[in-house]
């Protein structure tokens, strides 16, 4: 019995490595990212069934891909994790209550909710205010240094402006396209007979790996921060949603849809109300992320191997999943 677990966890792992593989490092994903999802949480299931088979070196407790070595790598002073995943309201539920649990409170908690930008997650650098540094997630530990190419982002600074700028500070946010800027991308590759992207993700990806940043520079990419690593040299405000002003008064866009609420029913008040308007959002996002707002709750919560405790990326079901959902209505 446990042999034939045994091989089905191995199985499960090379599995999803090889899906790794083509996501991360080719920017090529051969099946849906719902149909990862289903795999990864079959792994995740099955080792927590059986401790005995848990493995550091297990994709369940791994953040994304390798750096690629033709780019300069770059070490993260602070690691670049993940975020663990809810599928539907009981998961969020439960999020919501391990929190007050290890936080020992009956208490609401307050909640920053964001969009789940679905592009790739980048770390920007900046000393004295001046954008000297830009790296790719890569395995969370090492990333890629593409500071040539995110400086060709039109909506990134190259300087910071205001007050309090503190003498280094790691901006951290997604790099993604819009859905105008891929369409437009891709009738003009098709127009010249070239290859066509997938997705604005992997377009995204494609274009901010590229070793000639003038190509980057043709493409429609954007920036949304959506918090700080390092910091050095200044004061910073005590909560999520504070500091993601501050970065916004320095120059740095957060995305309009950011949303301070007060306890969990709001959170899922959110996450229904993006979903509905989803389709019409000028970018295409995969769910929503709720965070803890209180920086010393945060710290409190900490993290596990690959994610934060204190903030979930609630994902929309797979399209698939929403025209069944539909099916069903519309036969009642
Ligand atoms: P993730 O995408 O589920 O969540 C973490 C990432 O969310 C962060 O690194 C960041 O880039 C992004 N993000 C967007 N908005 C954010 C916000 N407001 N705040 C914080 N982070 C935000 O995790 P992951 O490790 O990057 O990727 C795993 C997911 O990628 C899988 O669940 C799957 O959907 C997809 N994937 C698909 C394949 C495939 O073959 N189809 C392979 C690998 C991964």
């Amino acid at each position: 019995m446990l042999k034939n677990i045994e091989s089905q966890v191995a199985e499960l792992r090379a599995q999803l490595e090889d899906y790794n593989y083509q996501y991360y490092v080719l920017d090529n994903p051969s099946v849906p990212d719902a149909e990862y999802d289903r795999l990864m949480r079959q792994l995740i299931d099955l080792e927590q069934q059986h401790p005995e088979l848990q493995s550091p070196d297990s994709p369940s407790q791994k953040v994304g891909g390798e750096a690629l070595s033709k780019f300069e790598q770059v070490t993260h002073k602070v690691p670049m994790l993940s975020l663990d995943n809810a599928f539907d309201e009981s998961e969020f539920t439960a999020f919501n209550r391990r929190i007050k649990e290890r936080l020992l409170t009956t208490q609401d908690i307050t909640f920053c909710c964001e969009p789940k930008l679905d592009g790739l997650a980048v770390s920007i650098l900046y000393r004295d205010g001046v954008l000297v540094q830009a790296a790719t997630r890569g395995d969370g530990q090492v990333g890629e240094n593409i500071t040539e190419n995110v400086k060709t982002i039109r909506n990134v600074p190259l300087k910071l402006r205001g007050e309090n700028i503190p003498r280094e500070v790691e901006v951290r946010g997604e790099v993604f396209m819009d859905t105008a800027g891929f369409n437009k991308l891709n009738e003009t590759a098709q127009a010249k007979g070239e290859k066509t992207f997938a997705n604005p993700r992997n377009a995204a990806a494609g274009s901010l790996r590229q070793l000639d940043s003038k190509i980057t520079a043709k493409r429609p990419l954007m920036f949304y921060a959506y918090s700080m690593g390092l910091v050095e040299g200044g004061t910073l405000a005590t909560e999520h949603y504070a500091q993601l002003q501050q970065l916004q008064s320095w120059g740095l866009p957060m995305s309009p849809e950011t949303k301070l609420v007060d306890n969990a029913q709001q959170a899922l008040d959110y996450y229904q109300d993006i979903m509905v308007r989803r389709a019409a959002l000028p970018y295409e996002i995969d769910g929503v992320v709720i965070k803890v707002n209180d920086k010393t709750q945060q710290e409190q919560l900490g993290f596990v191997a690959r994610a934060p405790r204190w903030a979930i990326a609630f994902k929309f079901p797979a399209q698939e999943e929403i025209t069944q959902l539909l099916d069903v209505e519309f036969q009642v």
